[in-house]
């Protein structure tokens, strides 16, 4: 300001001490000029001087004022606007010098908005929830997978004790806020389904505040238990053979050997049992083979005509003897099959799907009743049907006879030598075909298990 003042004042005094000068020279050193030479110089100078001044001034304060405008508008997060100057003063170095600070700046600010946004996108297409916390518990950030695991939305800026009740969760964070080493607990989640959530707790040292990542492993922690229950079922359903075996061995080698009358009882049912575990063990390998992807499928067009012929030839023997009567049919209305209807599938993962549903169909059908295979057309699928009416399946039990050794009748299953795998395999290998399969029964009045295959 008052380097303007000074300016302007030198300004003034100098044009005004040069108007005197000129005049001088101009109008001689005579008497007769001075009374009006003097003043008319020193007003010329005056004017001139203060017009000077007024320009020098003027421009100065719109140059300030621009770079005043500019800098407020980076203040308010707008970005600085360029500003026009190519004065070599040292004012117009202000000004750009402003420019290229301003230009610098919008330069880092893109590239933050850019590596904001690709963090953004990382988070959000994360599998694990991420929930960032302030020194308060206070949200500050939530992904989309938290979110969707704890259900979450509009909670950013809320304490995390606000929304969520789950105590475990809020302890951990507490927990992670105070102490300097990460936490991890698996906690459960009420809720649809009850979700098992391992949660990773860590502090920020930096930002004042902790990371919550969280793992939904309701999946892994069932598939667990699925493993545990299916040794826990193979070690069972192989004891019992075994300790069967044990004991007749025992038997025989005390004395029954040399009775002859005994003996062969025992033999018997070394021999019965030792089937048992051959079917048992063939059983669980074709479960393995399947389930693990291992087992080689050549899928190609079979005809299904040809393959429920091959099965009830196979069964019908069992089924005579049983007084049962195995009968094959195409169905009938708009499932009706064309002539040569083939399904796109693995030949002989057909013949043990049709074997095991006919197997299972003349085992839990009391004698002398009808079973039927019967095989239409629905869309672009191939229906296969095998019909009992047997003692059927309890509607709770519907949906878990698919699962490996569940049998609603364990006695039952065991005495008719049943290993509680057959409808586990017939589903896996339906899936691998692509295909669906279904069961409709009704206790005492038989029982209709119906497979969708692609049609060729
Ligand atoms: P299993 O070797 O015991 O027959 P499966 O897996 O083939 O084992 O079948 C599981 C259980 O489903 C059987 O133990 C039986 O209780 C029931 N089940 C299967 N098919 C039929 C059917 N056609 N009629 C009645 N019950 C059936």
């Amino acid at each position: 300001m008052f380097q303007r003042f000074y300016l302007s004042f030198g300004l003034i005094l100098a044009l005004t001490v040069l108007a005197l000068g000129l005049c001088l020279v101009w109008g001689g050193f005579s008497r007769d000029t001075w009374p009006w030479l003097f003043p008319t110089a020193a007003a010329a100078g005056l004017a001139l001087g203060a017009a000077a001044a007024i320009a020098f001034n003027y421009r100065v304060s719109s140059s300030l004022n621009e770079v005043t405008l500019g800098l407020q508008s980076i203040g308010m997060g707008l970005g600085g606007k360029k500003i026009f100057n190519d004065d070599p003063s040292p004012l117009g170095n202000l000004v750009r010098a402003f420019n290229l600070m301003a230009t610098r700046l919008e330069e880092r600010m893109e590239l933050l908005e850019r590596d904001r946004q690709q963090l953004l996108t990382m988070l959000s297409g994360m599998v694990e929830g991420v929930v960032a916390l302030d020194n308060e518990q206070r949200i500050l950030f939530v992904n989309e997978r938290a979110d969707s695991l704890l259900e979450l939305s509009s909670a950013v800026g809320k304490r995390l004790w606000e929304v969520v009740r789950n105590p475990e969760l809020r302890e951990l964070a507490g927990q992670a806020l105070e102490g300097k080493k990460p936490k991890l607990r698996e906690i459960s989640w009420p809720g649809e389904g009850k979700k098992r959530l391992t949660v990773h707790a860590a502090r920020l040292e930096g930002a004042r505040g902790a990371v919550l990542v969280i793992h939904d492993t309701t999946e892994l922690r069932r598939l667990e238990r699925l493993r545990q229950d299916f040794v826990a079922n193979v070690s069972h359903e192989l004891k019992t053979p075994l300790a069967v075996m044990k004991v007749c061995v025992e038997t025989l080698l005390d004395g029954a050997l040399d009775d002859q009358e005994n003996a062969p009882h025992f033999l018997h049912r070394i021999q019965e049992q030792t089937e048992r575990l051959n079917l048992l063990i063939l059983d669980l390998l074709s479960l393995a083979r399947i389930e693990s992807g291992s087992e080689l499928f050549e899928v190609a067009p079979v005809e299904v005509l040809q393959a429920a012929e091959q099965c009830v030839e196979r069964h019908g023997d069992r089924a005579r003897a049983r007084g049962q009567k195995l009968v094959l049919q195409p169905m009938n209305g708009p499932l009706t099959p064309p002539p040569g209807l083939s399904a796109l599938v693995d030949e002989e993962s057909l013949l043990q799907i049709l074997d095991n549903l006919v197997d299972n169909a003349l085992k839990y059908s009391p004698e002398g009743k009808t079973i039927e295979v019967r095989y239409g057309v629905e869309g672009n699928q191939v229906i296969l049907q095998v019909r009992d009416d047997g003692i059927g399946i309890p509607q709770e039990d519907l949906t878990r006879v698919f699962e490996r050794f569940f049998r609603v009748d364990k006695a039952r299953s065991r005495q008719l030598g049943g290993t509680g795998l057959g409808l586990a395999i017939v589903k896996h290998l339906v899936s691998a075909m692509k295909g669906t399969i279904r069961g409709e029964s009704s206790p005492g009045h038989g029982s209709t298990f119906t497979v969708r295959l692609p049609m060729a």
